[in-house]
This record gives structure tokens, sequence and C-alpha cells, in this order.
């Protein structure tokens, strides 16, 4: 079997294309859809990631500010700072890129952001809508693989899914959302035993781990989709994902590519949710997924 390749970069472009018609009527309206973006430290992949975001928004006549903020601020500053953003009415939605320094509460930064601004999903609002099946703004990681499996005409319902990874940015939100699609989900990590007997039971793997080519032909069903979350470096400097690309595609029916595969897709779910904030705020009839109470 060689597997079909998911080309998450024009599913993306798909996307983005869509979106740039619903900004052109948000600023028909006079809204220019503002995406806040808070970079602290510099970490060049962070650096990387922001500036890529920025340069999405603006590519689709979005408005986006980075706001860069050195290592050594408090986190009194930090949170004041995202207070302030938080009362522009200008700004529908505010990123705070992760990690943060160490002496910084994530938790108490991501709470500085009203939920409806909240366009990355990590509210404690957004995470518990999400939790409940309710609509909500979601983690743009695994939202954007569900949307890409929907694109791919993938019915997720009864497939039995294993998520290997349980982070609070993309393992945990990616088997919420295959729960509430219907699938049967196992959840995989570190402690977990004998990983591989789990992975071969699956219809449905996702890969978002940090190890390149963790997940090797061995591991999958033949027949299986295979979705590669990691972005890992390796030492000649070339990115490989988490999934043994070559072997994985000749047992699996699907699977996507490092890069080009779930990268573009968090991008584009990230203006999609700035989108529909800004729909929110002029009025204009928001898609029901991101209705916010
Ligand atoms: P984290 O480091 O937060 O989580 C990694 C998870 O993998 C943990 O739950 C960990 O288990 C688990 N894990 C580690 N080793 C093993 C193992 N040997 N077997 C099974 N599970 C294991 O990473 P993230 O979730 O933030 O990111 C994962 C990957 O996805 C990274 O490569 C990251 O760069 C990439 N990424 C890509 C994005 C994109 O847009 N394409 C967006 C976000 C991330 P435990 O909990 O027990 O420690």
């Amino acid at each position: 079997m060689s597997a079909r390749v998911i080309d998450g970069k024009a599913i993306a472009q798909a996307y983005r294309a869509e979106l740039k018609v619903r900004v052109d009527r948000l600023r028909g309206e006079g809204v220019v859809p503002t995406l806040a973006v808070v970079i602290v430290g510099d970490d060049p992949a962070s650096k990387v990631y922001v500036r890529n975001k920025a340069l999405a928004a603006e590519a689709l006549g979005m408005r986006s500010h980075v706001h860069a903020m050195a290592a050594s601020v408090t986190q009194a500053q930090l949170v004041a700072f995202v207070r302030n953003l938080d009362a522009d009415d200008e700004i529908h939605g505010i990123l705070v890129q992760l990690p943060l320094p160490r002496h910084i509460d994530s938790r108490a930064v991501i709470e500085a952001i009203a939920p409806e601004k909240d366009v990355d999903g990590f509210h404690y609002f957004n995470v518990g809508s999400l939790v409940l099946g309710e609509p909500a703004f979601y983690p743009c990681t695994p939202w954007g693989i569900m949307k890409m499996l929907e694109h791919e005409g993938i019915a997720v319902e009864g497939l039995r899914a294993a998520v290997i990874g349980r982070s609070t940015v993309v393992g945990k939100p990616m088997a919420l959302m295959l729960i509430n699609a219907n699938a049967t989900v196992t959840v995989c990590h570190s402690k977990t035993r004998d990983l591989a007997g789990v992975t071969r039971e699956a219809d449905l793997i996702v890969a978002a781990v940090g190890k390149p080519r963790m997940v090797t032909a061995a591991m999958v069903k033949p027949g299986a989709i295979v979705i590669d979350v990691g972005i890992n470096r390796l030492p000649d400097g070339r990115l490989a994902g988490d999934v043994d690309f070559d072997a994985v595609a000749a047992v699996a029916s699907r699977i996507t590519p490092v890069p080009g595969g779930v990268g573009p897709m968090t991008i584009a779910m990230l203006l999609a949710n700035t989108v529909k904030a800004a729909e929110r705020v002029a009025g204009l009839a928001v898609r029901a997924e991101t209705r916010i109470a």
C-alpha cells in the first residue's frame, strides 16, 4: 500500500481563500480584523512562529501587532500589558506565544485575555467548553487536524484513534475533539506500556510527541490514517516529523507530511478564529462552532 499524502498546505490555502472573502466583507463594514501577538524573550523558534502568524494575517488584509517583551518582564507587567490589549476594542484576537519564561505563570497571563478574544483556545472558559462539547474557540493545532480530516472526507465517527502525547496544546484537546466526534480514543504518553500494541489497533493515529521518526511502520495497522504533528529539527538542519514518513507511507492509507501537513492548518485556524472574533464584534453571523455565551 502507498498512502495518499494529505496536502495541508493546499487545504490551508483553500481555507485562507474563504477567509479572505470574510475579511473583505468585514473591511466593507469598517472593521479590520486585528490580531495582537505577544512574545516574551528571544527563542528563535518562537520568533519564527510569531513572524509567520503575523505575515499570514497581513496577507489576508487583517492587521497584526507583534509585541516583543524582554525575558526579564515580570508577571505583573505582562498581565497588565495583556489586560490593556484586552480592553482595546480595535483588537479582536490576542495570542501569547508559549512557552513563557519559567518565572511567569502562563495561566495567569492567559486568564487576562477575555474568552472571546482567546483565539488560541487556552482560556479556562474555552477549555471547559471543549470538554463539554460546546462551541468555543478551540486550540488551533488539533482543530486544524479536525478540519483537515473533514476536508479529506474522513468520517471520524466509530474510528479507533490513538493520540500519542497528552499536552494541553495538542494531545489532550485532540483527544477531546475526537471523542466529541464519536471516535473511540486512547491517549498515550511517556508512561504508556506497549505503545506499539495500542497504535497497531488504531484506525487513526495522531502523533504529537516531539521525537523524530518515533512512529515506525511496525506500529501502524495497514490502511490506518496517520497524522504527524511533530516538528523536529534534525542535526543536519532539516525538519522531520514524529513519523518515519517513507516507511509508514508504505503501510498507511493517508498520511500528513512535515513540513506541509498540520503546520499550515494551525495558522489557518488562528486566522479563522480571529476573523470569527471580529465578526462577532461587528454583529455579523458567526459560525455555530465558535458561538461564545
Ligand atoms: P509536549 O512536549 O508538551 O508533549 C509531548 C508529549 O509526548 C507528552 O505528553 C509526553 O508524555 C509524550 N511523550 C514523550 N515521549 C514519549 C514516548 N516515548 N512515547 C509516548 N509518548 C511520549 O509537546 P507538544 O504537545 O507541545 O508538541 C508535540 C510536537 O508537536 C512537538 O514536536 C511540537 O514542536 C509539535 N507541534 C507542532 C505544531 C504544529 O502546528 N504543527 C503545534 C504545536 C506543537 P508525558 O506527558 O508523559 O511527558
